[in-house]
C-alpha cells in the first residue's frame, strides 16, 4: 500500500457533521415508524413525524471533491485510472470515485458508506468510463474468444452493455452498517487495486497470433468465498457468465469487476491492442536482428570480418534499445503496464 497523507481537519468535521445527520435521521424514522404503526396517514402526529424526516438536511460530501484531493491521487496513481489503467489527464478529468459508495448501494436499502467518503482507503482516481454507468459495446466471450473487426466497428461477437460502477458494490456476507462500521464481514466482489493484486484474479489474453486487449478472469481457488453464492443477486445482467466463472473455478471477483468496470469495453480493447500491437512489432525486430546477427557471426573469418562486427554491435546496440523501451512500457506509470509487463513475462520464454 502507498502512503497517503490524512486530510485535514475539515474532513472530521464532516464526519462528525454527517454522524449526527444520521444519528437525527434514523431516531426520526424510528419516531414515524411508532406513528405509523397505531396510527392514521392522516393523524396529525404521523404527518408531524413524516415533517420531522423530511425536514433533516443531509449534509454535503464536500471535503473529496477538493482539489489538493485529485492532485495526490493523481502523483499516487501516475494519472491512470486505477480500474482499466487508461491514462486519463490527456482526455478528461478524474472523477474521484468512493471504492464503498458514499450516498447508497445500488440496488439495495442500504444508508450508503458515508464515514468512508473521507477515507483515503476508499479513494481512488477513475476515468469516466469505469465510473460512470454508460452503455457500451463488450464483447460476447463465452462462447469463442471474439476478433476486433478490421472496420473498427466492434467485435465479431457483441453486444450493447450498461457497464460503469456508479453505485454498485456487489458482497457476498453481511454489509456494515453504520452502526457497526465493520466492512471485515464482506466478501467484496469488486477488485480495489490498493487492497489486492489485480494480478491474481485477471489475466490478460496475450496471443501474437491474433492480438486483441481483452481481459478475462483468471482460475481461482475461491479462497474466502461462501459454499452456496447468491448468484441471482450478483449483476443478473451478467448471470451467465459468472455462473460459468463459479464452474470453470474462475476468479469471481475478476469476473464481477470486468464486467461492472467494463474492463472489454470497445475503445479499451482497441487502445490495448495498439499498445500489444507495439509490443509485437518491437518483439520481431528484436527476434529479426537476433537472427541476423546469427548469421554475420558464421562469417566471422571472411574478408569483412571487421565490418561485421562493427554492425553486429549497431545491431545489438539497437537490440538493447528496443528492450529497453519495452521495459518502459511495463512501467507502473506507463498505460496498461499490467497487461505489458504480463506480455513481456511471455516474450522472455519466447525467446529462449
Ligand atoms: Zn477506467
Amino acid at each position: 500500500m502507498l502512503p497517503r497523507k490524512t486530510t485535514v481537519s475539515a474532513a472530521d468535521q464532516e464526519l462528525t457533521d454527517l454522524t449526527a445527520y444520521f444519528k437525527e435521521k434514523t431516531a426520526a424514522l424510528e419516531t414515524l415508524a411508532r406513528a405509523r404503526a397505531t396510527l392514521a396517514a392522516d393523524d396529525p402526529v404521523v404527518i408531524e413525524a413524516a415533517k420531522a424526516v423530511d425536514s433533516l438536511k443531509k449534509p454535503l460530501f464536500k471535503t473529496y471533491r477538493k482539489n489538493s484531493v485529485k492532485t495526490q491521487l493523481l502523483a499516487l496513481f501516475h494519472g491512470k485510472c486505477a480500474y482499466c489503467e487508461t491514462f486519463y489527464p490527456a482526455v478528461a478529468p478524474v472523477d474521484v470515485e468512493h471504492y464503498r459508495p458514499k450516498g447508497g448501494v445500488k440496488d439495495t436499502d442500504h444508508t450508503g458508506y458515508w464515514w468512508l467518503a473521507m477515507d483515503w482507503e476508499n479513494l481512488l482516481p477513475s476515468c469516466i468510463h469505469c465510473n460512470r454507468l454508460n452503455e457500451h459495446i463488450t464483447p460476447v466471450l463465452s462462447t469463442q474468444l471474439v476478433e476486433l473487426r478490421s472496420d473498427h466497428s466492434g467485435f465479431s461477437k457483441q453486444r450493447r452493455a450498461t457497464t460503469g460502477k456508479g453505485n454498485h458494490f456487489p458482497i457476498l456476507g453481511p454489509r456494515a452498517t453504520q452502526d457497526s462500521r465493520d466492512c471485515s464481514t464482506e466478501y467484496a466482489l469488486l477488485l480495489n487495486p490498493c487492497r489486492d493484486d489485480p494480478q491474481e484474479h485477471l489475466a490478460f489474453h496475450v496471443d501474437c497470433e491474433k492480438l486483441i486487449g481483452l481481459v478475462l478472469p483468471k482460475p481461482h481457488d475461491g479462497a474466502g468465498l461462501p459454499e452456496v453464492i447468491p448468484t441471482q443477486d450478483l449483476l443478473p445482467e451478467f448471470k451467465g457468465e459468472i455462473d460459468k466463472a463459479l464452474e470453470d473455478k474462475l476468479s469471481l471477483r475478476g469476473a464481477v469487476s470486468i464486467h461492472t468496470y467494463g474492463l472489454n469495453r470497445l475503445g479499451l480493447v482497441q487502445d490495448r491492442t495498439r499498445v500489444l500491437r507495439q509490443l509485437a512489432f518491437m518483439e520481431e525486430s528484436v527476434k529479426d536482428l537476433c537472427a541476423m546477427i546469427l548469421k554475420l557471426e558464421v562469417c566471422r573469418n571472411a574478408p569483412c570480418a571487421d565490418e561485421n562486427k562493427r554492425i553486429i554491435k549497431r545491431m545489438e546496440a539497437l537490440i538493447d534499445r528496443t528492450v529497453r523501451h519495452m521495459k518502459e512500457m511495463a512501467k507502473p506509470q506507463a498505460p496498461y503496464s499490467t497487461m505489458v509487463r504480463e506480455y513481456l513475462a511471455g516474450f522472455e520464454k519466447r525467446l529462449v
